[in-house]
């Protein structure tokens, strides 16, 4: 069959040639008509490939993958670490520390900045690693023809020579050479840019053709939107138009997102108020007659420890265990900025068949000429009488159900499952309950396909038979039938009603909507059954719960549509049947124009709009279309809505635990840089060194306050109405307890300095250690921003003990060890000293659950 495959799978091996050589090869399929390009790459345009050339294909060549991509290189992206307005002022602070001739405290500046930017770089890559990792998890397949029977593979098993079937909502898994094509309209936006849709035709187009203009071709990339073909594969992998693309631009993945900026921005205003600050107190200070080496070293201090350095890798450490944590329960995240806009949603749209119901259809009535047909047997095992007996009227509408059909039952491990659309296998099921089957049908010549717009599929068959299948008022515009009382009492009762039709087109009349109109003759109609989703229903009310609107979105008929509302107690108002794709859009724009953020489910072509324009576009993971993901936010691997409603649950516990974070350790810097203020103001000594803050800041940040990032969500989170996104992160109740924080762990720090007995060092050693006490303690107000006493018991987050005994060790060190003595200018206290630090750092958690409780109280009474 493929005689010249050896021949041709020399000459496909990359490098084989010239490079000159394989380019004029390459840019030749366009240009060559299909009966040329065929033997060029080996392949039978009916068959396809053999399974064995394809496997030997695969392996010489690698998978249909794009390389991966080499980012800057370790060195780069580690120097990028110090690109940073707050690691500046530390580089000038060590450099102007060395200049007073301290180079011992210099080499400690410049030691802690480089451990920050390594922490920073190993965080940040990890992120990424694992953002990279979900990337991976929505698999994309292709339908290959391999031995002359179409199959599903994954997109990266493809090979040159492989026959590819596309379909409407496909991604063009490889570059094609087109060889048959049924209205075949694909959007190579991401190619070249124009936005149109581009009709296609296996006609070659002359050698000189741009990329634009080469309608013999689909590229690797490209999304189907509308009609159908077939492609043979002429490249794959880095050998694509895209490919070549990838390599010249290189992928630049950003774990940018509004609240990464916005944090940015944040500390670029800060660094500038710490600045003038400390110039400020220098200042003062040298009026007052202080030495200036002594008030610049001050000034240093206080700039050190004002800059909260934790900050921007405790964000992405974050948002990156949410990403995971969401993943683990199904709901991958495409964009990163979904995860903190999951948090505040207030209204999702939601799919009915499939994500509210199971889309698993039975047929339970057939109704013909008259008489209501009970069709008896569960799932999709073609089994089960149907009461009365099927006459003949009943024969032809069921007859009509399979011809008019696209799927199939089969059997497997004992189970009956459908392959196709459920909705058409269970007319199959239907029709071999009856003892009817696809042989008892006339070959088919030609359709109308099924579309979510034109909610109808028309068929014809040799002899001129057409078969009708849709939408009861759809299939009425064809037989003029308007009586439909009996579909709307079934609908009513919560079922799918689809109306049969059949007409008789002269040979010669081309099947259009038009031709059929007023032609068709009612067969009867079917009316199937499709299970809620139990866990869908305490998943709805949760999010009602939770202060969330949830609204079905569905292109079924009104009355079905309510009647599984009612399963889901959703009022009327909330169920939006027989909606369009255009619709739906306009739905995400009214509900955005109140003030509302928007989670809106699609899986077709034309929902693509929509889920962009959502705020949080959600696409269906098994039964979506690639054109529909590619258009998401999030893709849910199971296309259940309980996966919605974990995605919520998990984007408000991010939203907590970064609020967590930053009201932990804002206070410590806030009080770091008070306690220099106030020195130099009160003109006494400084209770704690530069080189001391500096210490803290670092091993406190990632010791303690990263391990917030692994707090498990509060069991609350679904009780409380969503946050606004305007809501800055910090409300004015958080702002009172930083403020509150900062002036317990200043006055403990001063108390602690001047309270010690024993040598300056000592001394500030003592302050030292109440500082990172105080924040321990604080460690645990903040497991919960509101609740007194953390819902979640420790063991959920085994970071955070852990955290505290790495903290306690390194105290431990800084006080004792004589080589830390030196470099920090610690000195080793007694036991008194521990316990007044001990007993400032519980004054400190007792004031803040203090000021919950009183917040509680009178926020209940207001
Ligand atoms: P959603 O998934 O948003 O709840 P849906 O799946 O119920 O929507 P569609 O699949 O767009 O909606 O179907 C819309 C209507 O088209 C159905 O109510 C039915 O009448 C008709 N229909 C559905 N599937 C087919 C089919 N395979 N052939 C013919 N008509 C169909």
């Amino acid at each position: 069959m493929i005689e010249q495959t050896e021949r041709v799978d020399v000459g496909l091996r990359r490098g084989a040639m010239p490079l000159a050589m394989a380019e004029r090869e390459r840019s030749a399929h366009h240009g060559l008509p299909v009966h040329e390009v065929v033997p060029l790459v080996g392949t039978d345009v009916t068959t396809g490939l053999t399974g064995e050339v394809a496997a030997r294909r695969l392996a010489e060549l690698g998978p249909n993958a794009l390389p991966e991509q080499r980012g800057p290189g370790w060195v780069r992206r580690l120097l990028a670490q110090f690109h940073n307005p707050l690691i500046y002022v530390l580089l000038g602070a060590a450099a102007l520390t060395s200049a007073l001739g301290e180079v011992v405290d210099a080499s400690v500046v410049l030691a802690v900045v480089l451990v920050n930017a390594l922490v920073g770089y190993l965080q940040e890559a990890r992120a990424e690693k694992a953002l990279d990792a979900l990337v991976a998890m929505v698999r994309t397949e292709a339908t290959v023809v391999r031995d002359g029977v179409a199959t599903r593979i994954a997109s990266d098993e493809l090979v040159p020579g492989d026959v590819v079937v596309l379909e409407e909502g496909d991604q063009v898994p490889a570059d094609l050479r087109v060889v048959a094509v049924r209205e075949l309209r694909v959007d190579e936006s991401a190619l070249t840019g124009e936005s149109q849709p581009v009709a296609k035709d296996p006609l070659p187009v002359p050698h000189d053709a741009v990329l634009a203009d080469r309608t013999s071709m689909a590229y690797s990339g490209t999304l189907v939107t509308s009609g159908g073909g077939r492609g043979v594969v002429v490249g794959t992998g880095g050998d694509t138009e895209i490919g070549r693309v990838h390599r010249l631009v290189g992928s630049t993945r950003t774990v940018q997102t509004p609240l990464t900026r916005k944090l940015a921005r944040f500390s670029m205003l800060l660094t500038w108020v710490i600045l003038g600050l400390a110039v400020l107190s220098a200042v003062v200070g040298v009026l007052r007659g202080e030495p200036v080496a002594g008030m610049v070293t001050a000034a240093v201090a206080l700039a050190v420890g004002a800059i909260p350095e934790g900050l921007p890798a405790a964000v992405t450490v974050t948002l990156a265990i949410g990403v995971s944590r969401m993943a683990r329960r199904n709901a991958i995240i495409r964009r990163l900025p979904a995860v903190e806009t999951l948090g505040s949603t207030t209204v999702i749209c939601t799919d009915k068949t499939g994500t509210l119901t199971a889309n698993a259809m039975t047929v339970r009535w057939v109704v013909a000429d008259g008489v209501r047909h009970e069709v008896t047997g569960v799932g999709y095992t073609p089994t089960g009488p149907i009461h009365p007996e099927v006459g003949s009227a009943a024969r032809e509408c069921l007859l009509a159900g399979t011809a008019c059909n696209d799927a199939d039952v089969v059997e497997r491990d004992g189970a009956w499952i459908a392959v196709g659309d459920p909705t058409e296998a269970a007319l199959v099921v239907a029709a071999r309950k009856a003892g009817l089957s696809t042989a008892d049908v006339p070959a088919r010549v030609d359709e109308l396909a099924f579309t979510s717009q034109r909610r109808f599929m028309a068929t014809r068959h040799t002899g001129g038979v057409v078969y009708l299948k849709g939408a009861v008022e759809r299939i009425a515009e064809f037989t003029g039938d308007t009586d439909h009382t009996t579909a709307d009492e079934l609908a009513a009762r919560g079922l799918r009603v689809l109306a049969l039709a059949k007409a008789h087109l002269p040979e010669d009349t081309e099947l259009t909507e038009e031709a059929l109109r007023g032609h068709a003759r009612p067969l009867g109609l079917v009316a199937m059954h499709d299970p809620p989703r139990p866990e869908a229903q305490a998943a709805v009310r949760a999010c009602r719960d939770a202060g969330i609107e949830v609204r079905m979105i569905t292109g079924d008929h009104r009355a079905t549509a309510r009647a599984i509302a009612a399963h889901f107690d959703l009022p009327d108002d909330a169920v939006h049947a027989r909606v369009s794709p255009e619709e739906k859009l306009r739905l995400v724009e009214g509900l955005q124009a109140d003030g509302h953020v928007v989670a809106m489910t699609g899986d077709g072509v034309n929902d693509a709009p929509a889920l962009r324009r959502a705020d949080i576009g959600v696409a269906m993971g098994r039964g979506g279309t690639e054109v529909a993901k590619q258009a998401a936010d999030m893709v849910l691997t199971d296309d259940d809505f309980t996966t919605i409603r974990a995605a919520v649950e998990e984007g408000r516990a991010v939203f907590d635990n970064l609020r967590k974070f930053i009201i932990w350790t804002l206070p410590t810097n806030m009080a770091e840089g008070l306690v220099i203020l106030t020195a130099i103001l009160l003109g006494t000594a400084l209770p704690i060194l530069p080189v001391q803050v500096l210490w803290i800041n670092m091993t406190t940040a990632v010791a303690l306050g990263l391990t917030l990032a692994f707090e498990p969500r509060e069991p609350d989170v679904m009780h409380r109405p969503p946050l606004p996104p305007s809501l800055p992160l910090l409300t004015g109740a958080l702002l009172h307890r930083i403020l509150l924080v900062s002036a317990v762990l200043l006055a403990g720090s001063f108390a602690a300095f001047h309270l010690a007995d024993g040598t300056v060092d000592q001394a500030r050693t003592l302050a030292v250690n109440v500082f990172v006490t105080a924040q321990i303690a604080y460690l645990f107000n903040c497991r919960s921003l509101h609740n007194l006493r953390p819902r979640v018991g420790l063991r959920a987050n085994p970071w955070l003990p852990a955290g505290i005994a790495l903290t306690a060790a390194l105290q431990l060190l800084f006080t004792y060890a004589p080589f830390m003595n030196t470099l920090f200018h610690t000195a080793p206290i007694g036991w008194k000293d521990w316990a007044l630090a001990a007993a400032i750092a519980t004054v400190a958690y007792a004031v803040v659950e203090a000021e919950k409780w009183w917040r509680r109280n009178h926020a209940h009474r207001t």
